[in-house]
């Protein structure tokens, strides 16, 4: 156990769990964190998804959609330890918030749909956790749904994802009970909202599930365990507990899966849930150290989570709170006073942080004091922003802890106000989105000279459009959603460009004067630009020297800024340089700069360029009897199917198809489906179509 620090936050880390819920949508992630919030009394008022009133999904968007978007965090304490919830959401536009709340969990419960089993998400969150080695354990929920199968989710778990699902409690739906395996017990759940649970021996009944699963349990249990395995096998009596921290080990070493299951909204089988979170998931201590970089020799260093030592935290989202900024921190190592200032890794900057809170859900309540392991709220700090590295103002080396990845926004929409009086607002507001979302750009289009916002699919933007007219009282005006586009080029091209004038400044005369010859090459798809410089033309005895070097990389950026097709930024090209000739005085960096730049340029010209458009990865999932239909329409779209398999029904195609093609996709699969279809898509690629 960590030693006590002089100032304290009233929490042992060993008895913290930061978990995410994560699941596709409508698996009942918002319901169960729901149950989980009222069980635990951090939410005395239980709101159903269907009426849209869930605690949890706070913002009014949310409410209208009935899906979950920003990543809130809850407080739930549990049999004397503290849950911190980090709510993530489900729908694909919005893969970024759940790799961020990712990277600062320590644990993760994924939800599944007892009927549809995995899902084109699952297999998302699934890959997002695996890439943070964050343990898991699996909630089946809606176990009272026709057509649920337990042991059916436990083996397509297996299958399509490789885990490892290792049965702990099993639902029985005949009477909304559970079965414990480790305990030997049955659970049930009465009173409001199911909140009395009551254990009793497992009746004849129950023996078989029990004894099965039990087995497959034992013996996952004993193979982090050798002592165990003898009394397994000798089929003597195990104590819980020591069943319990052999399962323990091998869950946060992430060799398996825990299941349990039930029906969230039946509240039937979610306090099983919390306790197995409490019994295999990891505190903050028994996570690897975080990864950091030290900024001056880049060296990788280890951030071991204690509450001594200086400070080390990530910022992990910066969220607009009644129109003030606040960023989301999670302290790894050291401790965090509100009025301290603090130094942002790699930027040398510093700044105060004015207050700190610990949050819930849509409240926040101040605090004073926060030390590692812990994820708060702090207000007055105008610089730092997700990914930063936040550390104290002294003594320490500078570290840096992993950045999270962003991702390219692949959609746009040109927007203007409506009131032309309320320019000035619109920079301001789309200025402040685009600061807690690093998904999201502003950018004016040089051609059509429009104001266009990009974003990661329509429902992102859909959304960012609500809350403005919400959140900021701005009516706009938006125009069709266009496509973002790269460009490269189709064949190979040469050419030679002299740059030979005399430049005025003030009363001087500046010549400029410098030749380069560029071929460029067009390269695989997603390999980048890539420049070489070749032998040179140089006066006797020189060579280019480092300010003429960087002149030369300068002109290639310029012309890589604008392909020859279109204008979109180029990608994939071999920018060779197989002449750069300098004159004395007169090949300053500049006129190399330019000479580089027009060469390139007018090579790019002679290669011809290409467009490249977004392609996106997509999985429908649809009745087997709308199948045709399904795969007749994604063909009409020119997608090209990549995978297709049916299970219990209902089938599911992996498909390859260009994003401008699938725009309102949703729409349409829903009629053809007649509401029961599902669609998710992810950008893979820029790719010619
Ligand atoms: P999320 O998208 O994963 O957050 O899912 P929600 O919690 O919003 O639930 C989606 C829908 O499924 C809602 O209509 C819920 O009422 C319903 N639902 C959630 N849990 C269960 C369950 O255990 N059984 C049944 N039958 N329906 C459920
Ligand atoms: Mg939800």
């Amino acid at each position: 156990m960590a030693k006590k620090p002089a100032k304290s936050t009233g929490i042992v880390l060993d008895t913290v769990r930061n978990i995410g819920i994560a699941a596709h949508i409508d698996a009942g992630k918002t319901t169960l964190t729901e149950r989980v919030l009222f069980y635990t009394g951090a939410s005395h008022k239980i709101g159903e998804v269907h009426d849209g009133a869930a605690t949890m999904d706070f913002m009014a968007e949310e409410r209208a959609h009935g899906i979950t978007i920003g990543s809130a965090v809850t407080r739930c304490p549990w049999n004397d330890h503290l849950i911190q919830i980090v709510d993530t959401p489900g729908h694909v536009d919005f893969t970024i918030e759940v790799e961020r709340a990712m990277r600062v969990l320590d644990g993760a419960v994924i939800v599944m749909d007892g009927v549809r089993g995995v899902e084109p998400q699952t297999e998302t969150v699934w890959r997002q956790a695996s890439r943070f080695e964050i343990p898991r354990v699996i909630f089946v929920n809606k176990m009272d749904r026709p057509g649920a199968d337990y042991e059916r989710c436990m083996a397509s778990l297996e299958a399509r994802l490789g885990g490892v699902p290792i049965p702990v409690c099993v639902p029985m739906a005949d009477e909304l009970c559970v079965i414990d395996l480790v305990n030997q017990e049955m659970i049930t759940f009465s009173g409001d909202r199911g909140i009395d649970v009551t254990r009793s021996p497992v009746p004849e009944r129950y023996q078989e599930v029990l004894e099965t699963h039990r087995e497959t349990m034992l013996l996952a249990a004993a193979e982090a365990d050798e002592d165990l395995e003898e009394a397994v096998l000798e089929g003597t009596h195990i104590d819980p507990e020591r069943i319990w921290s052999a399962l323990r080990s091998a869950t946060i070493a992430g060799r398996i899966h825990p299941v349990f299951g039930g029906s969230a909204l039946r509240n039937w089988g979610v306090q099983p849930l919390l306790d197995g979170v409490l019994k295999v998931l990891p505190n903050p201590l028994e996570r690897p150290p975080a990864i950091a970089r030290r900024v001056d020799n880049g060296e990788e260093e280890l951030v071991e989570m204690t509450q001594e030592g200086e400070l080390a935290a990530l910022a992990f989202k910066v969220q607009l709170w009644d129109g003030r900024r606040h960023v989301f921190i999670r302290i790894y190592r050291g401790s965090l006073s509100a009025g301290d200032t603090i130094r942002i890794a790699g930027k040398d900057q510093t700044e105060r942080v004015a207050r700190m809170f610990e949050v819930d859900a849509g409240a926040k309540r101040k605090i004073d004091y926060a030390a590692a392991g812990q994820i708060v709220l702090l207000a007055g700090l105008r610089k730092a922003t997700t990914g930063d590295t936040i550390l104290a103002t002294e003594g320490t080396e500078l570290l840096l802890l992993e950045k999270i990845d962003t991702k390219e926004p692949v959609l746009g929409l040109a927007v203007e106000p409506m009131r032309s009086a309320d320019e000035g607002k619109l920079l301001e507001v789309f200025g402040k989105i685009c600061e807690e979302d690093p998904t999201v750009r502003f950018e004016d289009d040089k051609e059509t000279g429009q104001r266009v916002l990009k974003g990661m699919g329509e429902l992102h933007l859909q959304i960012i459009f609500e809350r403005i007219e919400r959140e900021f009282g701005l009516s706009v005006r938006v125009g069709k959603p266009t496509v973002m586009t790269r460009e490269t080029i189709s064949g190979s091209g040469k050419a030679d460009a002299l740059v030979d004038r005399v430049l005025n400044v003030g009363d001087k005369q500046v010549p400029l004067k410098a030749r380069a010859v560029a071929h460029v090459a067009p390269r695989g798809r997603d390999q980048g630009t890539q420049l070489t410089v070749e032998p040179t033309i140089l006066p006797a005895g020189t060579s280019l020297n480092a300010a003429q070097m960087e002149a030369v990389q300068a002109g290639v950026n310029d012309a890589s800024l604008a392909g020859p097709a279109e204008g979109a930024p180029l990608q994939d090209v071999l920018v060779q340089l197989v002449e750069i000739e300098t004159y004395g005085e007169g090949s300053s960096p500049q006129a190399l700069r330019i000479a580089v730049s027009q060469a390139v340029r007018e090579a790019l010209v002679d290669a011809g360029g290409l467009v490249l458009k977004p392609l996106m990865r997509a999985e429908v999932v649809a009745p087997d009897e709308s199948l045709g239909a399904v795969l007749g329409d994604l063909q009409s779209r020119g997608a090209s199917i990549t995978g297709q398999q049916s299970d219990m029904g209902t089938s599911t195609v992996h498909a390859e198809c260009a994003l401008d093609k699938l725009l309102g996709y949703t729409t349409t699969l829903r009629s053809m489906t007649r509401g029961r279809g599902q669609f998710t898509m992810e950008f893979d690629r820029f790719d010619a179509q």
